[in-house]
């Protein structure tokens, strides 16, 4: 069995594989572009240069029986069952599968003009690094930050905390943090006032120049470095492959997270279209996590000869931070609309930090066999 991507959801995927499947003589190999554990969940603080400790996969794997393999996938063959690998050192090589979980995760939708050759994005974790080197050399001018959703907010308000010296513009179609109830909203606003973010709402950026964006309407502003946030889109490796994919470029599966059009493929995390009663989950660690769980139960259990059970999975919250002194915690329904809930402050600091800081000890709970009861109550695995 070949998991690839060691992210958020592919790990979880990878050790409950190895470990449902170890009595059957199961092997699982896990494919990732590089040894270190990509802290996705902190990108806004690195791009502020808030230096993170890495983290190593091969320490994170050991002893549960998952295989590392280091490289780069660029190609993938579903009717041969083969995957491309650009291997760190130059060279090329191709690994066999009978299964596959496919969690490469997403990449900045860069459809807007100029995106691509301008702006800074958080496609993985040099990116962002690249973003704080363009900071380092500023020792004033303007920080445009296009999109405001939950990324675009907590980078607006990460590097007006640390970077107090810049003018940070965060640029919207909508309003910051629009998902998000009224009151947990206008936290928000203030919070972002307080940072000194100057927020433009209801503006679409059409284009981004080396030197500035241009807004709809013809409008420029000024910025010495763009970061782009707007959306996300499957890799292109799922699209060239054949398998059936949406029009975001996510792979398509039925309940138990199996390709529509190739049944040995399992998708998961941002790089799966995951269909609830709500309607197509969005990409969030929250959600990433156990549907990884979940394709390996439904992997297991196919290798038995067993139907796999549906995955069931409801949001529960939306977590903010705002800069590393404030954070707003949006409780939700289980389709992430809001409830009247919402935690702000030091409590929310702190069930944030709590968060982002869970994936190691999971990993670790894991290897034991033991999934966290948070899990059970999102997904019923
Ligand atoms: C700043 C920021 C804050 C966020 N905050 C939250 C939050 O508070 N709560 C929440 O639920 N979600 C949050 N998200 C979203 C969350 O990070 C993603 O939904 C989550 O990381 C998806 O997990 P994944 O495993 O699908 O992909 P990823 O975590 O992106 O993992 C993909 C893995 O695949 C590897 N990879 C990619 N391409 C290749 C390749 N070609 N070959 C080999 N390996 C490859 C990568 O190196 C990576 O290890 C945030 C995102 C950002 C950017």
């Amino acid at each position: 069995m070949l998991v690839l991507g060691g992210g958020y959801a592919g790990m979880m995927a990878a050790i409950r594989a190895a470990r449902l499947t170890r009595k059957t003589g199961g092997k699982v190999t896990l494919v990732n572009a590089s040894p270190t554990f990509t802290e996705r969940l902190r990108l806004h603080q690195t791009a502020a240069g808030q230096p993170l400790a890495p983290r190593s996969l091969a320490e994170s794997l050991a002893g549960t029986g998952v295989r590392l393999e280091i490289g780069r996938v660029t190609a993938l063959d579903p009717a041969r069952g083969q995957v491309r690998l650009a291997d760190p050192d130059g060279g090329e090589r191709v690994l066999g599968y009978d299964k596959l979980v496919y969690a490469l995760g997403a990449v900045t939708d860069t459809s807007v003009p100029g995106v691509d050759d301008h702006a800074y994005t958080y496609d993985d974790h040099e990116s962002a690094v690249r973003l704080s080197r363009r900071l380092d050399d500023l020792t004033r001018g303007t920080v445009v930050v296009a999109g405001g959703g939950l990324t675009g907010v907590e980078s607006a308000a990460e590097l007006a905390e640390t970077r107090p010296h810049l003018r940070v513009v965060l640029v919207t179609r909508g309003r910051p943090g629009s998902m998000m109830g009224e009151s947990a909203r206008a936290y928000l606003d203030a919070s972002l006032e307080r940072l000194g973010v100057e927020v433009r709402s209801g503006a679409a950026v059409t284009k981004v120049l080396p030197d500035g964006v241009e807004l709809e309407g013809g409008e420029l502003i000024h910025s010495d470095a763009t970061l782009w946030t707007t959306g996300i889109k499957g890799l292109s490796i799922a699209t060239e492959s054949g398998l059936t994919v949406d029009a975001q470029g996510r792979i398509v599966v039925d309940s138990a997270l199996r390709s529509v059009s190739h049944p040995d493929v399992y998708a998961v995390g941002d790089a799966a279209a995951i269909t609830q009663k709500f309607g197509v989950m969005h990409g969030t660690c929250q959600g990433g996590i156990p549907a990884g769980l979940h394709a390996a139960g439904s992997l297991a259990a196919t290798l038995q000869g067993k139907e796999p059970a549906a995955f069931r999975f409801g949001y529960v919250h939306q977590p903010t931070s705002l800069g590393r002194r404030d954070a707003v915690i949006q409780f939700t329904h289980q389709d992430d609309t809001p409830r009247r809930w919402y935690l702000t402050g030091r409590a929310a600091i702190r069930y944030k930090e709590v968060l982002c800081a869970s994936s190691f000890p999971t990993f670790k709970l894991l290897k034991r066999g033991l999934v966290p009861v948070w899990m059970f109550r999102l997904t019923g695995i």
